[in-house]
């Protein structure tokens, strides 16, 4: 249930990792704001505010009672001039002009409306746009450009892919993936991560890690699912991307880097008769079919437990997860491994607790890690 500012209010952490955050958000009408706003300076590469409005939407997203005064936010962090002015206008009028304006913004819609297409991020969009696209049909038409195999793919499936994938379709699709995996290797190891690990009720994909308990067996581990996958004609799209995981040359670390672990991005066909209560389709539409996008990671077994910290997401988490490490502990943390910069040695660990014990940090379960 919502509760109330705190009278004696206790002390909110800067670090999300020492925050415990459901998916109940409290303060929508704040962070809808502050992530209109910062993806807004994103699309003009201001990384400063756009990392502050991500942090502050985070704090507000943990905090257990709705902000209805500036005064109750006294022990909460993050919140600069800029933050509080913004939900100041909110309180007041119960909208932000600022954030209005940037929704009106013909840049802005332009580049989100493309971005919103797989395979399409800023740097493309901002160049479809400085050449003058505005809509879909200028970049299909046929004074249109050259689209690469996957934006071909995040067109001809739009429709599907920027549905909300639910609960029940993604346990549709592990039972798929489950099947698979087991048929390859009968002592596979699948977990579900990403949001739906985190108890989200929708997503906009559904994430997977695999892996063998024998190490090395698991390199041959995506291909073999790709190839089931596709003769049971269900592979709409696959881009692989083979390991490039070497732990003789960790630590080498670049904040936000991807990881190195084989990896594929799919889109899959997911039938609605393998799917309880049938499909998240639109009001109207009866296919019995859908296009969905799943994410396969397959980590050597010895990374599991990072691999799987850092698939869980959410990316605020993971961020400050290893803001956390370098700046409170002297550690870098990433997808594959844990380093102590003092020690000048490798912390090894088994599962996510682990990694949160050598962190000197209380172990937040996945569910309370919707930064
Ligand atoms: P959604 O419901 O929108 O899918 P999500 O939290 O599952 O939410 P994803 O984009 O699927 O979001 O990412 C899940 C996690 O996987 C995040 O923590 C992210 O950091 C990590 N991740 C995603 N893509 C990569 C990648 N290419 N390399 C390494 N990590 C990645
Ligand atoms: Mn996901
Ligand atoms: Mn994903």
């Amino acid at each position: 249930g919502q509760g109330s500012a705190p009278t004696a209010q206790a002390v909110v952490s800067q670090y999300a990792c020492q925050r415990r955050t459901t998916t109940e958000n409290n303060n929508k009408i704040f962070t809808d704001a502050f992530e209109v706003l910062a993806e807004s300076y994103e699309f003009n590469e201001i990384e400063g505010p756009c990392l502050a409005f991500r942090r502050a939407a985070s704090v507000l997203k943990s905090l257990s009672w709705a902000v209805q005064c500036l005064e109750a936010t006294r022990n909460v962090p993050c919140l600069g001039e800029h933050t509080k002015a913004v939900m100041e206008e909110i309180l007041r009028y119960g909208r932000s002009f600022e954030v209005e304006k940037i929704l009106s913004d013909e840049r802005y819609r332009t580049l989100k409306l493309f971005t919103s297409v797989f395979g399409v991020g800023p740097k493309t969009a901002d160049k479809w746009y400085r050449g003058g696209l505005r809509s879909f049909s200028d970049v299909l038409g046929d004074r249109g450009i050259r689209l690469n195999r996957m934006q071909q793919s995040g067109f001809l499936h739009y429709g599907d892919i920027s549905r909300a994938v639910s609960k029940a379709e993604a346990r549709a699709l592990r039972n798929i993936i489950d099947e698979a995996v087991h048929a390859i290797t009968p002592d596979a190891v699948l977990a579900l991560t990403g949001g739906f690990r985190r108890g989200k009720e929708f997503g906009h994909d559904v994430d997977f890690i695999v892996t063998t308990p024998e190490l090395g067996k698991e390199k041959n581990l995506l291909p073999s699912i790709i190839k089931r996958l596709t003769k049971q004609r269900i592979l709409l799209y696959c881009d692989y991307q083979a390991s490039t995981f070497d732990m003789s040359k960790l630590p080498s670390y670049r904040f936000e880097a991807m990881d190195h672990f084989a990896k594929c991005f799919l889109i899959m066909r997911l039938e609605g008769s393998q799917v309880e209560g049938g499909l998240h389709l639109a009001e109207g539409d009866s296919r019995g079919w859908r296009a969905v996008r799943v994410d396969l990671v397959a980590p050597p077994m010895d990374r599991y437990a990072f691999a799987l910290l850092g698939w869980s997401g959410s990316r605020q988490f993971e961020r400050d997860l290893r803001r956390f490490a370098r700046l409170e502990r002297n550690m870098l943390l990433d997808n594959h491994a844990l380093y102590d910069k003092t020690k000048k040695e490798f912390l090894a660990a088994t599962t996510e607790r682990d990694i949160f014990a050598h962190l000197g940090l209380e172990y937040i379960e996945p569910w309370q890690r919707n930064a």
